[in-house]
């Protein structure tokens, strides 16, 4: 049986594998996919004064402030689509956001009921990034080598144009690598002490991460 609001925060690394099993899941589980990645490029699409300011740290591959970020979040977990829960992709990304996520969440009388840690080495890493394409329609990801679409540019899905997201370049995946790493690995630990923690072996095969990822969210149903 299901229990009667399910929040899950993915954790790991840019280039992880974070937004491709959120999204598998999100028809399965009857969850939204909630992208702080994907709100701040919406928003920028539009050319609205939160995407401008947030293409600045964007760009440099920083962390958009913590403030900017946990109110984006707020608002948007108010909606009654989220009412069931979420699967949160890439944030908290600071302690102080996974402590104000805490905070929201006990107000509305909800929780983070578990934490899905995707591990892959940093070599790994690069390599993912730099062959990322994305749809620019409906946000499906692929992969060059690893996940490639049955025609080269084109969504499998919804026929929308793939584009590789500009700060994927090598010098800016570069330092959100040690932006995650600075700021984001704590985040790791704050989960773990709380006994929230599952760690993913992220090198697997898309359909293995997805299966252990699934095992691990029926085994906190069950509870
Ligand atoms: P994140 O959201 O954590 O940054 P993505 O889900 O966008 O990561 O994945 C990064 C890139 O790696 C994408 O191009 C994706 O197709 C590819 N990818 C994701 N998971 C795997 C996997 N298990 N094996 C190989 N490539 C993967
Ligand atoms: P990835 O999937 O590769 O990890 P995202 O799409 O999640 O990347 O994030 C892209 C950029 O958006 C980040 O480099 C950062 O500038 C901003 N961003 C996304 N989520 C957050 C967050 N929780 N806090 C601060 N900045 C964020
Ligand atoms: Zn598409």
């Amino acid at each position: 049986m299901l229990a009667e609001s399910l929040f899950i925060v993915f954790l790991g690394a840019p280039g992880a594998g974070k937004g491709t099993q959120a999204k598998l899941l999100e028809k399965e589980l009857g969850l939204l996919q909630i992208s702080t990645g994907d709100i701040f490029r919406k928003n920028l699409q539009e050319e609205s004064e939160l995407g401008l300011l947030a293409k600045s740290y964007m760009d440099k591959g920083e962390l958009v402030p913590d403030g900017v970020t946990v109110a984006m979040v707020k608002e948007r977990l108010s909606h009654a689509d989220c009412a069931k829960g979420a699967l949160l992709d890439g944030f908290p990304r600071t302690v102080a956001q996974a402590e104000a996520l805490a905070d929201l969440l006990a107000d509305l009388g909800k929780r983070v009921a578990l934490t899905l840690y995707l591990k892959v080495p940093d070599e790994i890493l690069l390599q993912r990034l730099s062959g990322r394409w994305i749809c620019r329609n409906c946000g499906a990801v692929y992969h060059t080598l690893f996940s490639p679409p049955k025609v080269a540019g084109v969504c499998d899905l919804c026929g929308g144009e793939l584009y590789q997201r500009p700060d994927d370049k090598v010098e800016t995946a570069q330092n959100r690598l040690r932006v995650y790493f600075e700021q984001t690995a704590p985040v790791i630990e704050y989960y773990d002490r709380l006994g929230l923690l599952r760690e993913i072996d992220g090198t697997q095969s898309i359909e293995e991460v997805h299966h252990a990822l699934l095992t691990a969210i029926g085994e906190v149903d069950c509870q």
